[in-house]
């Protein structure tokens, strides 16, 4: 009797969009749509945001980073397939993979369920190839289940934007009522606003000039601070002294110019990036016992919170939605700081 001997049906292919080298612009490539190994999944990329820390990989800032490397840590979309031994997550099931990647669950700070500061913790898009391709595949413990009630292009950013936002004012300490500042108003601080004003606190929104007045206090501010035509710390020692500012602008010298704005035991929270040293002198903190404190995103875990929490209180990002094979379009749109606010590709 004659073998039927069948081909092997050749790999599916899919659409990535990587930088080669570093410093170099994005290539559209084709490429084979990956397994997912043990323990991993995969998934069909529906939206992926983009973050100005993308410009770690982009310009190649981190040395061990290998490259071709696909960016994206604002990943959303559906399980498409599941590895040995992955049994909580479906195939079907909407998820999301955001900053923290993944973590090894046996190191120091792992044993005592602080996984978000793992001492072998991956970063999505930067340890690993992100979500600026249609499938990727990424480790079980990255997972965010994303709710009814978003789209893939709202949950995106919120993975990422959202997750710092909303994890760092929720640890802050503020109470409901306490003064509030968000300081700067962009794709962290459109955000901050909104879960501030949601939290219960009294929110001060501080930006650069008198056009962002409006759009803060339709975001929820009681109260907006034109840093460009007062002193802001000043302003905010009107109202009493600011519990908790949250400082999203990267610009350090912008940080350094409203600690005085902070009341006794006020805590400057700083979540925006900028490369210069904050200046604050000893005396500023000892006489009202100030703080100033960093805050990185969260696990996913968090994550999960912060999109449960946007259906429950209407919280969204405002975005410009791109399509992948734009991505160099859409990346320098991020870059000028003009995207109103969050920049997000579909595939
Ligand atoms: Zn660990």
């Amino acid at each position: 009797m004659a073998t039927l001997r069948v081909a092997p049906k050749p790999a599916a292919k899919m659409k990535a969009a990587q930088i080669p080298r570093p410093g170099s612009a994005f290539e559209i490539v084709e490429r084979e749509i990956p397994e997912p190994p043990a323990g991993q999944v995969r998934i069909k990329v529906n939206a992926c945001g983009i973050c100005h820390s993308d410009v770690l990989v982009r310009e190649g800032v981190l040395p061990w980073i290998q490259f071709p490397r696909v960016p994206g840590h604002e990943v959303a979309g559906v399980v498409d397939e599941v590895g040995d031994g992955v049994s909580v997550w479906k195939k079907g099931q909407r998820v999301g993979v955001g900053w923290h990647g993944g973590h090894d669950n046996t190191c120091r700070e792992c044993r005592r369920g602080d996984y978000r500061n793992c001492r072998n913790v991956q970063v999505t898009g930067i340890s690993y190839d992100g979500g600026y391709q249609q499938y990727m595949v990424a480790p079980v413990e990255a997972l965010v289940p994303i709710p009814d009630g978003l789209s893939d292009t709202d949950a995106a950013p919120l993975l990422d934007a959202g997750i710092t936002t909303y994890n760092s004012l929720r640890h802050s300490g503020a109470l409901p009522g306490d003064l509030v500042a968000i300081q700067g108003i962009g794709g962290l601080g459109h955000l901050g606003i909104q879960f501030a004003n949601k939290f219960g606190y009294k929110v001060a929104a501080i930006g650069r000039g008198p056009e962002n007045g409006a759009l803060a206090k339709k975001l929820g501010a009681h109260v907006y601070i034109d840093s460009q035509a007062t002193n802001a710390a000043e302003e905010l020692q009107k109202l009493g002294g600011a519990h908790v500012i949250i400082a999203t602008a990267p610009s350090s010298k912008a940080m350094s110019s409203v600690i005085d704005g902070l009341g006794p035991n006020g805590k400057l929270m700083v979540i925006g990036a900028g490369a210069e040293p904050i200046e604050v002198t000893p005396a500023q903190l000892i006489f009202s016992n100030r703080v100033v404190q960093g805050w990185a995103a969260g696990t996913p875990a968090a994550s999960e919170d912060t999109l449960n929490f946007c259906v429950m209180s209407g919280v969204r990002p405002m975005i410009e939605v791109y399509p992948l094979e734009k991505v160099e379009e859409a990346y320098a749109r991020m870059l000028s700081g003009k995207a109103e606010f969050r920049v997000v590709l579909t595939m």
